[in-house]
């Protein structure tokens, strides 16, 4: 097997199908029902709107493994969830720079969970157009980030956009072998992200961490949630990190940052990456955007005792 730790992945087609039975039992949320608005700032010279691409329901099993049961239970009263699920948002950053709109991450369109995929009706309600964006930038090919790259029935949702995907990622998913290099339990995801990946091979640039998007818009290394797994950063003021699933809860990964994440693929790895990056964030006071944070997702790290917490943007 190329990847032995990829054993170590917690996720179970039995707690998926928990999780997606729970939404059943869930009110519709006000504002995911309509279109959700956009939440927007300047960071140097770009200018970032996050979209929300709705949300999705885990369970704490997922969210917080290591957790004891009375630590799951104040985490899922902080969070505001159920009884043993929480419903992490999924933020799309867009960025306006110059003549480029990008998109990082493109949702999970129609392949995932029913309550995400809102992505291109929020867009809508934005005023922006599918065919204005000229960039993807892919974190990770997990579904819930590239899942919304075709558009049932219409082909690709942004059709004069190329993509930037990491090559470690591309080189990961697009495994022909995988049924036999990967566990059965991501076979689901490989086929997944080999559909979606091979839509775009014609118009995809292969990044490495280092390398530039456009100037100012940096590829940053955060593997182990995936082996290719990369966050953005970008230049302006203190900086931004865009930082895909590299920490992926407010609170856990936050204050518990040493603490496995069911959906991470090498724990170890995405546990130093997770270290390391709210380390930096917090000493050069970085501005961070989570994907699946509460949304808008854009905050601050601050340390607190040994480990951080989680500060709203004002
Ligand atoms: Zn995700």
């Amino acid at each position: 097997m190329r990847n032995p730790e990829a054993t170590q992945v917690s996720l179970s087609r039995r707690q998926l199908v928990l999780g997606a039975s729970s939404l059943a039992a869930l009110p519709l949320v006000g504002g995911y029902a309509r279109a959700a608005p956009a939440h927007t700032f300047k960071q140097g010279a770009f200018d970032i709107t996050v979209i929300s691409d709705g949300f999705l329901t885990l369970p704490i099993s997922i969210v917080a493994p290591e957790a004891s049961p009375q630590e799951q239970a104040d985490i899922l009263r902080r969070l505001g969830g159920s009884a043993d699920t929480v419903q992490p948002r999924a933020n799309i950053p867009l960025i306006r720079s110059g003549q480029d709109l990008i998109l990082v991450d493109n949702g999970s369109g129609d392949k995932f969970q029913p309550t995400a995929g809102r992505l291109s009706a929020n867009l809508a309600a934005a005023g922006i157009d599918p065919a204005s964006v000229t960039k993807v930038v892919c974190t990770h090919a997990h579904p819930d980030h590239i899942g919304g790259t075709l558009a049932p029935g219409v082909g690709l949702m942004f059709p004069n956009a190329t993509y930037f995907v990491s090559a470690a990622e591309w080189q990961f998913w697009m495994d022909p072998n995988y049924r036999t290099t990967m566990p059965d339990v991501l076979h689901e995801f490989a086929r997944g992200a080999q559909r979606d990946l091979s839509a775009v091979k014609d118009r995809v640039t292969l990044v490495k961490p280092g390398d530039d998007i456009v100037t100012g818009l940096r590829v940053l290394d955060t593997a182990g949630h995936t082996p290719g797994h990369i966050s953005l950063e970008l230049a302006g003021g203190d900086g931004l990190i865009i930082t895909g699933d590299a920490a992926i809860n407010p609170i856990v990964s936050f204050e518990h940052p040493g603490w496995k994440f069911g959906f991470d693929m090498q724990h170890d790895v995405a546990i130093a990456n997770r270290k390391a990056l709210l380390e930096r964030a917090a000493t050069d006071k970085i501005k961070l955007l989570g994907f699946h944070w509460t949304d808008p997702g854009v905050g601050y790290a601050e340390r607190k005792d040994i480990v951080y917490r989680f500060v709203p943007a004002a």
